[in-house]
């Protein structure tokens, strides 16, 4: 298949057929398949880089506040109300006090607003492999992050090799991320070259849905975006010392029109900084009292990232839709099992 065609269908939503169509597909079985190698790779990677694999707590009386316009899903906890997991951030940087290196395989759900429900990149319910390391700067998980990606591509383009053929999923696709560095441009230079395609992204905030499509487009491999501005980002994003204003944070965003494929950075830790910031961004910091608690004591510098498996699996898989690459997908507003 040629690249023009492969860009035009990625830009095709579509919805999920009955359980029955959709489990008996043999579109589903080999993207599911394609996944099952994806997390196989990242485990090998980062189980033979020193990481220890966590397994994740599914609710809490908080969780990750900084998902654009998504709503929290409330549990009643003998009587208590608590949240079911937008992402593990915040016992990501509490389980850097038992080890250095560490990462979850985590179930996520955000009831994400209605119009995202055929952007093709948005589930309700999804999974993040989600990475944390004690003590390091962005730099050095851009680094990570860029020979993690690397590794689950090669691996899959070799123990997938015919479910991806049968997919039609060219592997040449491939031979730019794994042969040149990813860019790294900032937000501003992002803004910068939305603007010049005639896109209207402001400057303040994150960029928007159509936006990261826009930009994703223009590349023939994954790149980063760094150094959001304060108010796109919640407070678990660390703040530049020496740059008031400027987050230490990125994102990475596949090629081909296929959009964001993680959000990471450096992170809040200083128990006042986390105050101020949760303050700034209209966070209660009384809600957040066993977080609060554990960063009074002390909590360590980190950085991080957690990358999305079914975004990941569709930009593989070369898939049309991202609930191709979920057995039992949920998309926003639409009821299902
Ligand atoms: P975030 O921290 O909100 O950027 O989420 C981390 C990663 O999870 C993103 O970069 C995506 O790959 C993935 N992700 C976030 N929200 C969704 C969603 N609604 N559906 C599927 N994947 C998602
Ligand atoms: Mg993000």
């Amino acid at each position: 298949m040629t690249q023009t065609t492969f860009i035009s269908t990625a830009t095709a939503g579509g919805t999920p057929p009955g359980t029955r169509a959709h489990l008996t597909s043999p579109v589903t079985q080999a993207a599911l398949r394609v996944q099952n190698n994806i997390t196989a790779a990242a485990r090998e990677y980062l189980v033979g880089h020193g990481f220890m694999e966590m397994m994740p707590p599914m609710i809490g009386p908080v969780t990750d506040p900084g998902c654009r316009g998504a709503k929290q899903v409330d549990v009643d906890y003998y009587g208590h109300k608590y949240k079911l997991m937008t992402s593990v951030i915040l016992y990501k940087q509490a389980s850097l006090l038992a080890f250095d290196k560490v990462f979850y395989i985590a179930p996520n759900v955000r009831l994400e607003p209605l119009e995202t429900a055929d952007t093709g990149r948005h589930l309700v319910e999804f999974t993040q492999i989600d990475v944390e390391v004690a003590e390091v700067r962005r730099a050095d998980v851009l680094d990570l992050l860029q020979d993690l990606l690397r590794h689950v591509v090669s691996y899959t383009l070799r123990e997938s090799k015919a479910d991806l053929a049968a997919l039609d999923r060219d592997p040449d696709s491939f031979t730019a991320m794994l042969t040149k560095d990813f860019e790294r441009l900032t937000h501003t230079g992002a803004v910068k070259r939305l603007r010049g395609l005639r896109h209207g992204q402001s400057a303040d905030a994150e960029i928007d849905w159509q936006g990261e499509k826009l930009i994703s487009e223009q590349t023939d491999r994954p790149f980063f975006i760094v150094d959001y501005p304060k108010g796109s980002r919640g407070f678990t994003d660390g703040e530049d010392a020496t740059r008031p204003g400027t987050l230490n944070n990125f994102d990475l965003i596949a090629p081909h029109g296929f959009g964001e494929l993680a959000s990471g950075g450096e992170r809040t830790y200083q128990y006042r900084t986390l105050i101020e910031r949760m303050r700034e961004t209209g966070e209660n910091p009384a809600k957040y009292a066993w977080y609060l608690e554990l960063a009074k004591e002390g909590l360590r510098p980190s950085a991080g990232f957690g990358l999305g498996l079914e975004r990941l699996t569709r930009y593989i898989a070369g898939l049309d839709a991202i609930w191709q690459a979920s057995a039992y997908p949920k998309l926003p507003g639409v009821a299902a099992p």
